[in-house]
This record gives structure tokens, sequence and C-alpha cells, in this order.
């Protein structure tokens, strides 16, 4: 097949419907729940948005506005030198343009996540859906679905923390370390505020898939939806952070392509 008969059949397949197109970006405003740190520490802020001109005597044709936004602010990507262990690697416009289209690997821990919002995955987990579906992806997301998408509408669901702090699916260290420096994949993509587990503050290392997985040039992907629509294996995903020269990392807008038989 040529190149141009396989973007052919591409968007053939788009227009038909037998290749569907899953959104699984949050939409961005000022009720999009943004992680919170102890107040030691520096604070991300909310999605903003300032009007320049709405139709007025501010510009009579034109409406538009700035915006103000953490780099970590809803569906966005993490660069490796967000962490202090990827501080030498790649900034959020450097990394390659090649692996913001890959395969992905879609693991369904929801009922376990229902049952205990601290649920981790551990390295057997993942080798038990290897035994059932195949490796993970060469060069492609692991994407961990919780059901913590459904929680999206409201920060405190969503972060669900108490004074030991927030309870949210995730890896375990071990299982982080693993994925960084075992697994083929590219990154880790969530459906939480952030790739750790709500208690991983306190894990050794603290935050391990932000400190295995970034120090490894690996990504994250979080606050992702839909991945409920995703089958196990055979999804392609289009993860597009804005290209913040020396950011640590951007919103971005996630897409999944599906093949329906
Ligand atoms: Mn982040």
């Amino acid at each position: 097949m040529s190149q141009s008969s396989v973007l052919a059949a591409l968007l053939s397949g788009l227009r038909s419907g037998s290749i569907e197109l899953v959104d699984l970006t949050q939409p961005l405003s000022p009720s999009t729940p943004v992680i919170q740190l102890p107040p030691q520490f520096g604070q991300t802020q909310v999605f903003e948005l300032e009007e320049i001109s709405r139709y007025d005597d501010r510009g009579p044709a034109w409406y538009w506005n700035n915006f103000r936004s953490g780099e970590h602010t809803g569906t966005h990507f993490d660069a490796p030198v967000h962490w202090v262990t990827g501080r030498d690697l790649a900034d959020v416009a450097s990394v390659p343009a090649g692996r913001l289209i890959a395969p992905a690997a879609v693991l369904d821990f929801s009922e376990q996540a229902a049952k205990d919002p601290d649920f981790l995955v551990e390295v057997d987990h993942i080798k038990a859906w290897e035994a059932d579906n195949g490796p993970l992806p060469e060069g492609g997301w692991l994407l961990l679905r919780t059901g913590w998408d459904a929680r999206s509408h409201a920060q405190e669901e969503f972060l669900n923390a108490d004074e030991n702090g927030p309870h949210t699916p995730g890896l375990s260290s071990e299982c982080a370390r693993w994925v960084a420096e075992e697994a083929p994949v590219i990154g880790l993509g969530t459906e939480t505020v952030g790739t750790d587990a709500g208690q991983a503050h306190s894990f050794e290392p603290a935050f391990p898939c932000h400190s295995y997985l970034l120090g490894a040039d690996k990504y994250g992907l979080t606050q992702l939806q839909n991945l409920a629509a995703l089958p196990p294996t055979g999804a392609v995903v289009i993860a597009g952070p804005l290209p913040i020269v020396s950011g640590s990392g951007a919103p971005a807008r996630v897409l999944a392509l599906v093949e329906r038989s």
C-alpha cells in the first residue's frame, strides 16, 4: 500500500465510523480540578480566562481572551524535566513529535479502585494482563483505567483527601520502577490528578512514578477521561501538549483512534 492510500484509508475509516475518535481530554475551565500540595509548597493555579474584547468597544467585531493556567492543569503531559530525576532531560517542547502518536495498552482496575481508593497496581497485575493480552506495546502508553474520571466534575471528590492526604489509586513503588526500567512503554497515563497514587508522598521513594519514569526519559499523561471506551489493546493515542519552551509540562488535547469491527 502506498503512503497516500494508507492516509486515504484512515480518512475513509474516520468518515464511515469504522475508526472511532475518542476524546480522552477533560474540558478546561476554572472548575477543572487541580492538584493541591501541602501548604509549605508552591501551588499551581486553576485555569482562568481574561476577556480582551467581545464584540464591544475593545474590539467591535471580535471576541478573544488571555488565559492563565498551570502547566499541570487539567488533562496534561508531564515532561522528564518536571522531576529532579529528569532535570537534564527533555522539556515539553523538546519531546520528539514522533513520540506523540503511539499505541496504548489499557489496563482496567476500576473494580478494585471502587472498593479501595488507595488501590495499588503491582507488577504481578501487569504480568497477568500481559498473559491475557500480550506484551505492553513497544514505544506505547500504559493507560491506567480506574473509573476516576467519573469524579472529575468536582475538585473535592476528585482529590478525595482527608487529614492524611489524597486517596486515589496508582502504582506501587516497585511497579513504578518496573514500568520505568523494564517495560517497553514511553509513559504512563492516568485518570487521576497526577500519575502517582494519592498516598505516594509517603512511598519510598516519594512519588515513585514521577521519580522513576521521568528520570528514565519517560512521560506522564494525567486527568484522562473516557478510557472505558478503549479496548485493552489496539488503540492509537495522539497526545498534543503545547510546546512551551523550557516548560515542565503542558495542557494537552489527547485523542485516541479505535478500530470498530
Ligand atoms: Mn503533572
